[in-house]
């Protein structure tokens, strides 16, 4: 097992000139209190990792700080009744890589109740490939799922489709039986959603202009990444008694549309959080995630680099140019 009181931790510092990021080396007496320790083997970045290590966001509210909202590895101590050195957990969320030390390090130590064991049948790359954009992809399906949507209700739109979440709630969709409509602006990516699962892609310019109270029924249900018009227009275009997760804002913050698709089509808006949600949840998620989700589509979507490469493919994110997910060796 791999345990070092010496690791390299990047580092996000703020003084007068502003937020600083760099790669420097820590001791475990560097990490935040917290009653399980862990050797960190792999992480991965989400759109929130970007905001944080840009500082475009002020997602990190304590300094300095490692960012990394995910992270896979092996216990090495534990005063936790349900750990042991040697588990293999998982830790996504809770604040870790904004308010506590997270995944870019070598080691991490925080409170025990945030782990999960990793599923036996995931390899701890493979949980990092999912990551939280893909175990919030689960959530929102779990979500259509409990207000009653079943793939002969009709189909199911995905925005922001060739992004993290995007990609893995198509592949998650599709092997489940639902028609899945793609949503991107990137048409090159065609023959990736296609082999995801996609059966049919509309441009994401289709949703993002100023949204009607009510469109076209066109779709049953909706995993929704994006915010702002689309998600408006998203609302207006779902078919009676249909259901749209919201999870994201890749487009905006805000939700520029008009209640009459829930008072007159009986419309759900579904919230989805991934990082207080609580472990019962969690557990429910990762168990669906290693039966529904495809490993073979899981790799297709997947890049593999070091951690070291994390600065540079923060800024990617954030434009949207990363396509599905990314794991990062650490
Ligand atoms: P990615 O960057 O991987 O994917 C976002 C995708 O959104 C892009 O790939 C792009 O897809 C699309 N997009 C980007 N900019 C715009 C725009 N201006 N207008 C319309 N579409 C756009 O990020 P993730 O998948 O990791 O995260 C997606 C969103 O979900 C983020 O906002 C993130 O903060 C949020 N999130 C929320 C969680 C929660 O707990 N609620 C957990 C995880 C993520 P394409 O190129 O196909 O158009």
């Amino acid at each position: 097992m791999p345990t070092s009181d010496r690791f390299k931790a990047l580092v996000i510092t703020k003084g007068d000139a502003g937020q600083q990021v760099a790669w420097s080396e820590y001791g475990l007496a560097d990490l935040m209190p917290g009653d399980v320790t862990v050797a960190v083997s792999h992480s991965t970045i989400n759109y929130k990792d970007g905001l944080a290590i840009t500082g475009k966001s002020p997602v990190v509210r304590r300094f300095p700080m490692i960012p990394g909202i995910d992270f896979a590895g092996t216990v090495t101590a534990s005063e936790h009744a349900e750990f042991k050195p040697g588990d293999a957990v998982v830790l996504n969320g809770w604040g870790v890589g904004e308010t506590h030390m997270g995944g870019y390090a070598g080691m991490a130590r925080l409170k025990g109740d945030w782990l999960i064991k990793r599923p036996a049948s995931l390899s701890a790359a493979e949980c990092m490939a999912i990551g939280t954009a893909g175990y919030t992809a689960m959530l929102a399906v779990l979500a259509l799922e409990a207000h009653g949507l079943a793939p002969e209700r009709g189909p199911v739109l995905v925005t922001g489709a060739a992004g993290g979440v995007g990609s893995v709630a198509i592949a998650l969709l599709s092997k489940l039986g639902y028609r899945v409509i793609a949503s991107t602006g990137r048409a090159s990516e065609s023959d990736y959603l296609k082999g995801l699962g996609a059966a049919e892609i509309i441009d994401r310019g289709d949703l993002s202009g100023t949204a009607r109270a009510l469109g076209k029924e066109r779709w049953a249900g909706a995993i929704d990444s994006v915010g702002s018009t689309t998600l408006a227009n998203v609302i207006a275009q779902t078919m009676y008694g249909g259901t749209v997760a919201a999870c994201g804002l890749a487009q905006g913050m805000d939700l520029p549309g008009s209640v009459a698709p829930f008072i007159l089509r009986g419309v759900t808006l579904a919230g989805i959080d991934s990082v207080m949600a609580p472990k019962a949840r969690r557990l429910v998620a990762w168990d669906r995630l290693a039966s529904d989700l495809d490993r073979a589509k899981l790799a297709a979507m997947t890049t593999t680099w070091s951690v070291a490469k994390v600065v540079e493919l923060a800024p990617q994110i954030l434009a949207g140019s990363i396509r599905g997910r990314v794991v990062l060796e650490v």
